[in-house]
């Protein structure tokens, strides 16, 4: 899996063509759990699994641990038939509690394919595993502050609410003022998005700061290897930027057809 900066996450980006989001009408749930929600950062661990072990040694976190053990002592198609009668908040959820369970379900990648479908959602946008997707949709809680049910930025895809929004999101001059010095290149190879504190498009850019400043460190990086005559160097930050130049056009391209998917997603959960 390959993993870059910021808010724009982890995965292959698939095909933007193999993104048809018109039409998708979701089932009603099989059955309700609202009550359990996970957080953004649960929302960050099923995206982004951790390589490392869980430090041993919560009582709390023993029976947990027990859990994943168990399972991954049962065949993995049991597993599977077990796991397929979750409903997807559910299982992102359970995917939450700890990082053995994690690792063990987002090993099945096609349980997350199987849910995703479930919810009768396209295949996911550039940077979105299944697992991600499925975590997206119904994790609808803000991005930086956690509060619930909040709307999504379709062109970022990320949920963010009003107060969020107006810390977080800035246009080219708050970035100037923001990272002093910063080449305006920079803004070329970041994800941003046009919808205003209504929701609606405009003709304005904002980043989410973070990406800036997550890309702010990268490209001084790249910089860095160059002045210091690393061979290759330059060829490496070529395609880097090559690649993060086709992610944000993949992210603007997904983002008119995410508007449609979205809004009647979420207007039916
Ligand atoms: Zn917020």
């Amino acid at each position: 899996m390959k993993e870059t900066e910021g808010n724009v996450d982890t995965d292959t980006p698939h095909e933007v063509k193999s993104l048809s989001i018109v039409g998708f009408r979701l089932r009603e749930p099989h059955h309700s759990t609202a009550n359990h929600k996970a957080t953004p950062e649960m929302h960050e661990a099923v995206s982004k699994p951790s390589e490392s072990q869980q430090a041993p040694g919560k009582r709390k976190n023993i029976k947990r641990r027990d859990l994943s053990r168990f399972l991954g002592t049962m065949p993995p198609e049991l597993i599977f038939e077990v796991l397929m009668y979750l409903p997807p908040q559910d299982l992102v959820n359970m995917a939450c509690t700890n990082k053995g369970i994690r690792r063990l379900l987002l090993s099945i990648p096609l349980l997350w394919e199987r849910k995703r479908e479930e919810l009768e959602a396209p295949a996911p946008p550039p940077t979105f595993s299944n697992a991600k997707w499925v975590s997206f949709l119904t994790t609808k809680h803000c991005y930086t502050c956690g509060v619930c049910n909040v709307r999504p930025d379709y062109y970022l895809l990320k949920y963010f609410c009003v107060k969020c929004r107006a810390a977080y999101l800035i246009n080219d001059i708050k970035v100037k003022s923001m990272f002093p010095g910063l080449s305006e290149e920079v803004l070329r190879y970041i994800p941003y998005t046009q919808m205003n504190a209504q929701f609606k498009h405009n003709e304005t850019r904002l980043y989410y700061s973070q990406d800036v400043e997550s890309m702010k460190f990268r490209w001084n990086w790249y910089l860095e290897d160059i002045e210091a005559g690393k061979e290759g160097a330059k060829e490496v930050f070529d395609s880097f930027k090559k690649e993060r130049a086709a992610l944000v056009r993949d992210m603007q391209e997904v983002s008119n057809s995410a508007h449609r998917f979205l809004d009647g997603f979420n207007m039916r959960t």
